[in-house]
């Protein structure tokens, strides 16, 4: 077994402390990665915390991982040592299903195995994953991804959620020139929605709950910028979008937020907050508008998104922590304090 040093929460609500733990020697597929950077992703938040109810403890969060190859197995033909490798949300799947044979992994039939917070498919699922909060990774060949040589590690650690999670919807409804698109919160996924939308050609606009970002909404490349704790932005816009990505990780008025829509526009929600959202018929009936939900991104999809990245120099902005100050981070992002990822240094395990 490979010894793996790192930190977990060791049950719901409480802080993470360092935990070692073991990981499976490599099969003929799969890889050791020895891991560089690891993104803070809300959802970590709202597992360690259970808001979802699905939570196992100790968990190791952490889905946005990037490092180098130290060791290969025998029937290994993608990767050799040395390379730069990255890992997103899950790390297996039924590979049989309609969703597995169409790239769309993410929404296996029999559920992918999520990259922590999930069970190995062998061993009659007892195996519980472990995410990249640690200096270690065991993961199969066909689920991991090559990182552009231009794009600065750190940087591309948040692509893996952050990026994808935004790139699938505003591909699967056309972003592009002429379309307004406006991104509702600008945290981890909503940096990445102003700077994957602007590259892909459409206006945009963030809605965030202050003015405190603007200017540096303005730098990433969003058009427009207001404010939704002022009541004159609802007048403002009424019927104005053809999408909207909503990233808020809190309940926000969705009503409110739906008069915004353009006819025939689509609310996408990417959030994923722990209380039901609310929303009445009139709001969607009205203009025939559409709400819809999108999850991460499929395998190709994602390589596709981090070669889009490359080609436009696209990274996250990223504040860089040692693993020591993973609690403090972890209130910061509550406060939606971030600008606008942390990303653990695992040199600081050491
Ligand atoms: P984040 O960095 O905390 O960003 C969330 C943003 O929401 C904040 O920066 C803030 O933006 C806004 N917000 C926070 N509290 C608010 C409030 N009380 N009222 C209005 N706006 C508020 O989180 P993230 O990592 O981007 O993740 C966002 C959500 O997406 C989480 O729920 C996460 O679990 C989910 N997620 C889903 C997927 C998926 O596949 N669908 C993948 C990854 C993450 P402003 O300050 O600009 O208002
Ligand atoms: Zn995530």
């Amino acid at each position: 077994m490979i010894q793996v040093n790192g930190y977990a929460a060791k049950q719901a609500k409480t802080p993470l402390t360092p935990y070692s733990f073991e990981r499976r020697e490599p099969r003929a597929h799969d890889i050791v990665i020895d891991i560089k950077y690891s993104g803070i992703c809300h959802s970590d938040i709202h597992q360690v915390n259970n808001e979802w109810g699905t939570s196992t403890f100790p968990m190791v969060p952490g889905h946005e991982i990037v490092g180098f190859v130290s060791q290969i197995g025998s029937e290994v033909t993608r990767f050799k040592v040395g390379d730069r490798a990255a890992v997103g949300n899950f790390v297996d799947s039924c590979r049989k299903c309609n969703s597995c044979r169409n790239g769309l992994e993410q929404y296996c039939l029999e559920g992918a195995t999520w990259t922590y917070n999930g069970f190995e498919r062998e061993n009659g699922k007892t195996t519980p994953t472990q995410g990249g909060y640690c200096d270690k990774i065991v993961v199969d060949e066909n689920y991991l991804f090559n990182i552009p040589e231009n794009l600065p590690l750190h940087g591309a650690a948040p692509l893996l959620c952050a990026g994808i999670t935004v790139y699938s919807p505003l591909i699967h409804w056309k972003a592009g020139p002429g379309k307004k698109v406006g991104i509702i919160g600008l945290g981890g996924l909503g940096n990445m929605g102003v700077k994957l939308g602007h590259a892909l050609g459409a206006e945009i606009t963030v809605l965030s709950h202050s003015l405190k970002k603007q200017e540096e909404a303005k730098r990433m490349g969003a058009d427009n910028f207001y404010d939704t704790s002022d009541t004159t932005t609802f007048k403002k816009l009424k019927g104005y979008f053809d999408l909207l990505i909503n990233t808020v990780s809190v309940d926000i008025d969705l009503n409110r937020h739906f008069k915004l829509l353009a006819p025939d526009g689509v609310m996408v929600i990417v959030g994923l907050p722990e209380k039901p959202l609310s929303l009445g018929a009139f709001s969607l009936v009205s203009f025939r508008r559409s709400l819809a939900g999108s999850a991460i991104g499929g395998i190709r999809e994602t390589q596709e998104m981090l070669d889009f990245c490359s080609k436009h120099n696209i990274t996250s902005d990223t504040e860089l922590i040692p693993i020591q100050k993973v609690n403090e981070a972890y209130e910061r992002v509550l406060k939606s304090d971030v600008r606008y990822r942390f990303v653990i240094d695992m040199e600081s395990l050491k």
